[in-house]
């Protein structure tokens, strides 16, 4: 299948396609895999897939979730952690057959971060890996917190958060405090995310539009990480016109 790119009128349109996406691989395969992703772009998707389960037409009993990443020294009770993100906007709310994400909250070490990783991508490999991925993309094309670099992170590991990054987390969940944002965290790296079935990225806003220009027509390049999904066969990238503009 060619990657395909369809744009819709606003970040609600975005979250109704993708929830459908989602519901339809889990109706072919109930038993599937998702792969999950956090920030201000999935919240629409998350809000659809809990009115399907609502409305009885989604039962995810028998699906399997794993996480893109989680900020190091964040976890079970910290507010700010992924995984009460996850748990506020998805899991109270759907059962699953199992949650899983990146385990950072007793470190901030970035050895202890990539064993940690290691044991992750060993129990996504041990489930035979994801059906469907749910990514977002960072103003600077990173894709979970694969950051630009000069190589293509590998397994999930570690990894040091760009200023800006941390600038735009803090935009929107820190009011503005980038002293607030963790400065390193757990992130899923490219191997399992290139690995997945099929790879649905969801991007929202003009603050987005170089990313997804690059992402879809710039060099593949670990600078953008977000490009190197040129290379999987079965990308879905789902954006509102704003996000599109520099594409036209
Ligand atoms: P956002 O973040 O959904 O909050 O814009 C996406 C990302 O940084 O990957």
């Amino acid at each position: 299948m060619k990657n395909q790119i369809i744009v819709c009128e606003n970040h609600e349109e975005i979250g109704d396609v993708v929830a459908t996406i989602f519901a339809e691989t889990t109706i072919t395969k109930p038993n599937c895999i998702w792969g999950l992703a956090t920030g201000a772009s999935p919240i629409p998707v998350y809000k659809k897939l809990c009115d399907f389960h609502e409305a009885e037409a989604l039962d995810c009993s028998q699906v399997t979730t794993f996480n893109l990443d989680e900020y190091a020294g964040r976890g079970p009770g910290d507010p700010d952690s992924y995984y009460e993100f996850m748990h506020q906007h998805l899991f109270d709310k759907i059962p699953f057959k199992r949650n899983y994400l990146p385990e950072a909250k007793h470190s901030i070490d970035l050895d202890e971060l990539n064993e940690s990783g290691i044991r992750y991508d060993a129990i996504i490999d041990k489930v035979g890996g994801i059906d469907i991925m749910l990514l977002g993309i960072g103003t600077n094309g990173h894709i979970a917190f694969n950051e630009p670099s000069d190589v293509i992170s590998e397994g999930t590991e570690g990894v040091t958060l760009t200023e800006q990054t941390r600038n735009d987390n803090a935009l929107k969940f820190y009011n503005g405090d980038i002293d607030a944002v963790p400065k390193y965290a757990l992130s899923m790296g490219m191997k399992k995310i290139m690995e997945s079935n099929k790879i649905v990225l969801i991007a929202n806003g003009p603050n987005k539009a170089l990313a997804i220009y690059n992402a879809i027509y710039g060099p593949i390049t670990p600078q953008c990480p977000a490009s190197l999904l040129q290379l999987h066969p079965n990308v879905t990238f789902i954006v509102d016109k704003e996000a599109y503009s520099l594409c036209k």
